[in-house]
């Protein structure tokens, strides 16, 4: 799993230490930023190699996460580029600059639902002038693309109104945009893949239903579309796999290349064992200095839960910051024992948790260009529990976000007082690494299921009951003496900063990324509000925390932060119990009535008061661009890397120079 970002964010207090942009173009609800590479220049020729092709690696699976995302993605992608490229009109009338805006946040999302929101994105400019555009000035040759089909889709704002839905009651695939299902209905695709579950290795299951559509023919039949490299996005993943191969002679170490020999041979069968052992193989690689993630891995863009995005990073480890979080590793067991959580629910032995900081290298797919903060992984329960996760912290990430949200206001209209914005300025940045190295390295491993639980029993509750877990191991252990004896924070004061962000956030600032009237729908963002406003309500007898109106604003006001500590340790405790026992009607009624409802008057007013600020709530990255120098006999001697590139010009580039996907892909 990979962490989102804390919405907002605070203030660094760390000077952009030279001229390199971290902030870049903005447009809609959304700014593009830059991340540096630290230290790319100090690898070894034969790492920057490896990288090179890695990178190549991970931007030749772009296109498979844009049809995954929605089966017209790729067509309207193709009419948007052609006019953005080809109109000969006046640039800088209303319509074109609306058609504009609309691919420039399609790029954002990969697809015509918003990334995180997940509606339908509504275009600024009108059907007629698009069709007029279209028959008028471009050739388009591909029977693939039938305009009416197209502004159908794109113009009617009842057709495919949401990529992922979450709502109760109706039937969450046929409402749902995303093409992970064709045909089917949410209760024969759950009858389908509870069949395979019976029939499968109890003890050792595999993710059924991973990495496939899931078909219904015209005779009723129900089977899988396997993604592989002679299925279904084939074409791409022959590229995926071609450059694969031609990193595999740098990689670090034999097991390094056997990671890469097994993911390879997955790509090719689309074998479920094949890949638990290659992510076995890759849990157990921790020596390399670089490493990678490259394949089938989030399941949030599925409302089942079942089918994953694609995606790829490419990273190599922060030596320095790598210390901070070996130290909770260390200690992991400590950790474990001393949770408030039931004896039953514990692991006798964590094990084989591998925390570091790394620096991000490339984005691709699911990451690009919105991203993770941290990376937790593999997903499989069972390899977890016996082989232990990889956790990292992205440094080089975190790090841009702050530096571009140095002085943008936030703080000082939301915190309540100069105590909690010192405490902010203070420890801030510090509390946030750590609480997401508490949560990466030692939340998400945490914890065990009984025996016999079936690890999916909490359905469309179980990413946000899953984020809860990790974020309340991270709350509860903050404030710990132990952190303070392990040096990793400087004082038993530090915590507050933390405290005080996380339940302004959860229960009223996180809101400005939600439009008015609408849910909470975010896995992280209703975990947030969960922990916030179930937290609220448990301490509201003896006024642990208070919502303060002053001068017709809404503060948040933390009035006992010890006893705000016993009340996350009393959360962690119950939800690690419905994880252990997979207890769904207790995930469905904390999730129900505590992350999804908001208050539409503190909504209307934290978004009056965040529009002043003029702060685009969602924040991606554009990435560097590798050149490999080559000599004549076609061996490279050196890889460039460069940071000029724009955001219309990489997307533009990458549709051109990674796409090998049909514009419809059945
Ligand atoms: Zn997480």
């Amino acid at each position: 799993m990979f962490s989102a970002l804390v919405a907002g964010g605070c203030v660094s207090e760390k000077q952009a230490q030279d001229d390199f942009k971290y902030s870049d173009e903005r447009f809609a609800d959304l700014q593009m930023l830059r991340y540096k590479v630290e230290g790319f220049e100090t690898l070894s020729l034969k790492q920057k190699t490896f990288i090179y092709y890695l990178q190549e690696a991970a931007l030749w699976g772009r296109d498979i996460l844009w049809d995954q995302n929605g089966r017209y993605n790729l067509r309207i992608r193709k009419v948007l580029e052609d006019i953005y490229q080809q109109y000969d009109g006046d640039r800088e009338n209303k319509e074109f600059l609306g058609l504009e805006t609309y691919l420039k946040r399609t790029w954002f999302s990969n697809g015509i639902h918003h990334h995180y929101g997940c509606e339908k994105f509504v275009p600024e400019f009108s059907e007629k002038w698009f069709r007029e555009v279209v028959n008028e000035q471009l050739t388009i040759d591909d029977e693939a693309i039938d305009l009416d089909e197209l502004c159908h889709v794109i113009f009617n704002p009842d057709v495919l109104q949401k990529r992922v839905n979450l709502a109760e009651g109706v039937d969450l695939i046929q409402t749902s945009a995303s093409n992970y299902y064709e045909g089917v209905s949410q209760a024969e695709a759950e009858e389908f893949y509870a069949k395979q579950k019976a029939e499968g290795d109890t003890l050792h299951p595999v993710m059924y239903g991973m990495n496939s559509r899931l078909v219904k023919d015209a005779n009723g039949r129900i089977y899988e579309k396997r993604w592989t490299t002679n299925g279904l996005y084939g074409k791409a993943l022959q590229k995926v796999v071609e450059n694969l191969k031609l990193a595999r002679p740098f990689a670090e170490d034999a097991k390094q290349q056997e990671v890469i020999d097994k993911l390879i041979s997955y790509y090719e069968t689309g074998d479920l064992k094949t890949f638990d052992q290659y992510s076995i193989a890759w849990v157990e690689n921790t020596q390399p200095l670089v490493d990678f993630v490259n394949g089938f891995i989030e399941c949030y863009g599925d409302p089942l839960g079942l089918k994953c995005s694609w995606e790829s990073i490419v990273n190599f480890k922060d030596m320095e910051a790598t210390k901070r979080t070996e130290t909770l590793s260390q200690n992991a067991q400590w950790f474990e024992d001393h949770s408030p959580v039931d004896a039953a629910f514990k692991k006798d032995k964590v094990k084989g948790i591998t925390a570091k900081v790394i620096n991000a290298a490339i984005l691709a797919g699911d990451l690009y260009p919105s991203t993770a903060i941290g990376i937790n992984l593999p997903n499989s329960d069972w390899v977890r529990k016996d082989h232990g996760s990889k956790s990292v912290t992205i440094g080089n990430l975190t790090d841009a976000y702050n530096k571009a949200a140095k002085g943008n206001g936030f703080t000082d209209e939301f915190v309540y007082s100069q105590e909690e914005k010192d405490l902010i300025e203070q420890y801030g940045d510090l509390c946030d690494d750590l609480h997401t190295d508490l949560h990466e390295c030692l939340g998400h491993g945490s914890g065990k299921l009984l025996e016999g639980v079936d690890g999916d029993s909490l359905k469309a509750y179980g990413s946000t009951i899953e984020e809860a877990r990790a974020d309340l191991f991270a709350l509860y252990y903050l404030p710990d003496q132990k952190l303070v004896d392990l040096g990793l924070t400087p004082n038993k004061e530090a915590y507050k900063s933390s405290y005080y962000v996380q339940m302004m956030n959860g229960m009223m600032t996180q809101l400005v990324r939600i439009q008015p009237g609408n849910n909470i729908e975010e896995a992280h963002m209703r975990n947030r509000a969960l922990i916030a406003r179930w937290s609220f309500e448990r301490g509201k007898a003896e006024n642990v925390c208070e919502m303060v109106k002053r001068d017709g604003k809404t503060f948040l006001k933390i009035n006992d932060y010890e006893k705000l500590r016993t009340i996350f340790g009393e959360l962690l405790a119950e939800i690690q119990r419905i994880k252990s026992t997979g207890d769904f009607k207790a995930a469905q009624a904390l999730v129900e009535n505590y992350g999804v409802k908001i208050d539409p008057a503190l909504h209307q007013e934290v978004l009056d008061r965040y529009q002043k600020l003029n702060i685009a709530p969602y924040k991606g990255f554009i990435n560097p661009v590798y050149t490999a120098v080559k000599d004549s006999k076609g061996n490279i001697t050196d890889v460039k890397i460069d940071y000029t590139e724009g955001y219309a010009d990489q997307m533009l580039r990458y549709s051109r120079d990674y796409s090998v996907l049909p514009l419809v892909n059945e």
